[in-house]
């Protein structure tokens, strides 16, 4: 894309620094930057950076991601499109809706279903991506259990396409959004039901009591770092008796078929555990703090550090929930 045709885009922003738009508050600079504040600005910036062989990448949030240190020459694009419309126990959200928004939204017209997001950052669209969700506490709920229908933009083939909730295919912090990355999220339809406000609120609150407790809320990360380790059948059956010994709250995880990641981390006495400004918090050993200007790069090598150390005490390979950009 040449220079005069990048200027000539309204609302074009330029050496944006990333970390400025993200929760850990870490990333470095994009050479563009741009805010779609509707649908339309949104499909018009994609489709425009396609023709002009433009790298670019969709930012919600920024609540689930770790934004390389290194300047990106390309073109992000910031999804802010947050319109929404409430009918009987149905909402419409664009993309760009935030989550904190939605469930006020939910709040407000006595609809039930969204409780467990209540702490959880981000928007609309990065929630569904990642099935966002939480299992901790007395609720449990995942974003996809209340999607009726997703609108997306297939970039590669410039077409709109609504996808319903069976063809998300939704599973553990994944969905078909996740593993095509040619769909970019433009709305959704949520399907709640009608509930009783003070009870609603009540669960709300107590969730939010729950994660100030058990998370440390009072630094920037981006939530859990690692998926929980699902096991597979034979893992089940035929788990490491001599771990089990050493570390008997494994038969309990191995019953539910997952293991935290949390407690394998914390049992590698990886708590506390610092590079550079990032730190394994204390609080909960799934979550990476950014305490003192953390770099990218600190919080890479304190992530491989917790992959080897995890594989080389228990044998299991964790999985980053995270998502990198620009590494
Ligand atoms: C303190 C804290 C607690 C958290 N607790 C939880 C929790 O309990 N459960 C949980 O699931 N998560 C949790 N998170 C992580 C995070 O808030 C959620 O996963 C959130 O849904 C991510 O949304 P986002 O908009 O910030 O996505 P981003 O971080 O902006 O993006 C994540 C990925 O989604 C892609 N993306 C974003 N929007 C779209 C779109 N419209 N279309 C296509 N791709 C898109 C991006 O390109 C990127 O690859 C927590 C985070 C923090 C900081």
């Amino acid at each position: 894309m040449d220079q005069e045709s990048i200027n000539s885009i309204p609302g074009i922003q330029f050496n944006v620094l990333l970390k400025d738009y993200t929760t850990f508050r870490i990333g470095g600079r994009t050479k563009y930057f741009f805010i779609a504040r509707t649908k339309n600005e949104l499909i018009e910036i994609i489709k425009s950076a396609r023709r002009n062989n433009l790298p670019f990448f969709i930012l919600g949030g920024g609540s689930k991601l770790l934004i390389s240190d290194k300047d990106f020459n390309g073109l992000v694009v910031k999804i802010q499109n947050s319109e929404f419309k409430v009918q009987d126990s149905q909402i419409f959200a664009g993309a760009g809706v935030l989550t904190p928004k939605l469930i006020a939204i939910a709040l407000d017209n006595n609809l039930t279903g969204l409780e467990y997001l209540k702490g959880i950052p981000g928007t609309i669209g990065g929630a569904i991506r990642g099935n966002a969700g939480a299992s901790g506490g007395s609720i449990t709920g995942f974003i996809g259990d209340v999607i009726k229908q997703v609108e997306v933009f297939d970039k590669n083939k410039e077409k709109i396409k609504v996808f319903k909730n069976k063809e998300c295919r939704f599973n553990y912090r994944t969905s078909v959004f996740k593993e095509n990355q040619s769909l970019i999220i433009l709305s959704c339809i949520l399907q709640l039901k009608k509930g009783n406000k003070s009870e609603i609120e009540k669960r709300m609150n107590d969730y939010l009591e729950y994660r100030k407790k058990n998370q440390p809320l009072n630094f920037a990360s981006c939530g859990s770092i690692f998926k929980n380790y699902v096991l597979s059948k034979s893992e089940v059956s035929n788990f490491n008796k001599k771990l089990i010994k050493e570390f008997p709250e494994l038969e309990n995880f191995i019953k539910k078929g997952t293991i935290p990641a949390g407690y394998l981390i914390d049992k590698c006495n990886l708590k506390g555990k610092i590079i550079g400004g990032a730190k394994v918090s204390e609080k909960h050993a799934n979550f990476i703090v950014n305490f003192k200007n953390a770099k990218a790069k600190d919080v890479k090598e304190l992530i491989d550090l917790i992959k080897n150390k995890v594989k080389d005490k228990f044998k299991i390979e964790l999985e980053e929930e995270v998502q990198y950009f620009n590494f």
